[in-house]
């Protein structure tokens, strides 16, 4: 038996930015397309003209890219099994529209808008909330079931508006197995005649879907939630087609959860909480208004992938670092689970932190260095990146401290108001004085002289070490001050002692006579 090659595709409408739930379900084919060597396909559903969004398209495939996301074939790749957009097929789909209505599995319906709205209305008046065209309302409305085939036959030829919906059956099971959820029944009482065809000759997501699938060979339907209910009518139509036994498996994702688990995450939880949830900046070309990206917050697009991936998968093993090769290598469908992922913005910053500090310093410096306004050669700025990498969660913070390039201009007055004391300049120049004594100006050295002089004044580590660190970065806190004075090297540090001791001790003289 010759098995099947794995085809998966992610078919998204472009009717906006791609949430990041839509980068999950990419994200999930891509990883079972790439483990079972299989391919990845860009599928464009853009049937619904009136939801078309400019520039949507474009910022799919960019934020694809952005991701390490690539696809096998999709727009702007040749073969046999394109084009890759809905609207280049659109001849494709009447035929399958057709052989539905021949075998009595569709048909055509004239109702207009209004008269829908009517139907509606008076089912809301009759306490009826959810009217829906189905196997039992059919029966009352315009349709080819109900008209004689004259009368249809006369519609079609005057050019009348038509659509072609599915013919549910009535109460029958629909069981399909979900490689995620495990076995789902519908029973067709349950289901609407959906349309499946417009008469402005676009297939309607349904029907596109469903034969692009089969066109396209797809072995999995990997997709988000939202979709479960979709699935039913997707597997009769399978039926009614005669595809049955080359249905694609079906895989239905869990939600992405608000960070509180209450709800599907949208895009104002990301507004009201400060986090983006679209991978790339993006402008609504109508409204202009402006939705923040990770791409553009710094984010690493390996970071967020890493987080992604966690977001209803996990490889069963304390590990959570992974690159995009190691996730292919463990990812499966057994493993992602049923119930709903909480986003979890903090963990996201976590993952960003981690992905850095695995990153070498001359990658890193390399990143940096255009955007820094000094001039500095790359081999100190790597020594910079040494020392502020732990502290860092995103690379520009890499950069967050001007001492390593500038004699402080600001001081943190805090630290000075508790730490700098009388003695403080005297015990200063002493120090200074012996560090200025090293021949071999390392870290080691420097700390070593730090310590030996403060176990010969017998004075605590706590009314020096702040001093030592305010006189050369002006700052309270940071890496280790050894590190950075060896970094800055002697006739620097010396020069900073001598212009800020004199101006701290002046400073505490000044605040003194106030007092
Ligand atoms: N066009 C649908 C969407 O926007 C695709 C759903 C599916 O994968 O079948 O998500």
């Amino acid at each position: 038996m010759s098995v099947k090659e794995t085809r998966v595709r992610f078919a998204p409408s472009p009717t906006g930015p791609l949430h990041m739930g839509g980068v999950r379900t990419a994200l999930y084919n891509y990883l079972f397309a790439k483990k079972n060597q299989g391919k990845f396909i860009l599928r464009i559903e853009d049937t619904d003209q009136n939801r078309y969004v400019e520039g949507a398209e474009n910022y799919i495939i960019e934020s694809l890219k952005w991701c390490g996301i690539l696809f096998d074939e999709g727009p702007g790749t040749e073969s046999s099994f394109g084009p890759y957009r809905q609207s280049e097929r659109k001849h494709l789909y009447k035929e399958y529209a057709d052989r539905l209505i021949e075998s009595g599995h569709a048909y055509y319906a004239f109702d207009s808008a209004e008269e829908l709205e009517e139907m509606r209305n008076m089912a809301k008046k009759a306490k009826m909330p959810n009217w829906q065209y189905n196997s039992i309302t059919r029966n009352s409305m315009k349709n080819s079931l109900t008209l004689s085939n004259e009368e249809v036959e006369s519609k079609l030829n005057n050019g009348e508006q038509y659509t072609i919906r599915i013919k549910m059956p009535r109460n029958q099971d629909v069981r399909f197995y979900d490689e995620i959820r495990g076995w789902v029944v519908v029973n067709t009482n349950n289901m609407d005649d959906k349309v499946i065809y417009k008469g402005d000759g676009m297939p309607t997501y349904h029907l596109a879907n469903v034969v692009d699938d089969y066109l396209m060979k797809i072995s999995h339907v990997i997709r988000g939630e939202e979709w479960l209910p979709s699935a039913p009518l997707h597997v009769l139509l399978y039926q009614f087609l005669g595809w049955e036994d080359i249905m694609p498996k079906f895989a239905h994702l869990p939600l992405i959860l608000k960070p509180d688990g209450n709800g599907k995450l949208s895009k104002r939880d990301g507004d009201r909480l400060g986090f983006p949830v679209f991978p790339l900046q993006w402008e609504d070309p109508v409204t202009k208004e402006v939705s923040s990206g990770y791409r553009e917050k710094g984010y690493y697009p390996e970071a967020f992938i890493n987080m992604l991936a966690f977001l209803g998968w996990n490889p069963g093993t304390s590990k959570e670092m992974y690159s995009l090769d190691e996730l292919i290598q463990d990812f499966s469908l057994e493993r992602v689970g049923k119930s709903g992922a909480k986003f979890d913005p903090e963990k996201t910053k976590w993952f960003n932190q981690q992905h850095l500090r695995i990153k070498s310093n001359s990658e890193l410096a390399e990143s940096i260095m255009p955007s820094l306004d000094y001039n500095v050669n790359t081999t100190f700025l790597e020594k910079v990146v040494e020392l502020m990498k732990e502290r860092a969660t995103f690379s520009n913070e890499l950069l967050s401290e001007d001492y390593f390039f500038e004699s402080p201009k600001e001081f943190d007055e805090k630290t000075f108001r508790k730490k700098w004391k009388e003695n403080s300049s005297e015990i200063m120049q002493d120090l200074f004085n012996q560090i200025n004594e090293l021949e071999d100006f390392t870290t080691e050295n420097i700390e070593n002289t730090f310590k030996e002089f403060i176990t010969k004044k017998e004075i605590g580590m706590g009314a020096v070490l702040p001093c030592m660190r305010l006189i050369l970065t002006g700052k309270g806190m940071g890496p280790s001050v050894f590190a950075i004075a060896s970094l800055l090297g002697k006739e620097e540090v010396m020069s900073r002692y001598q212009e800020k001791n004199q101006y701290f001790s002046h400073l505490f003289l000044a605040k003194k006579q106030v007092q």
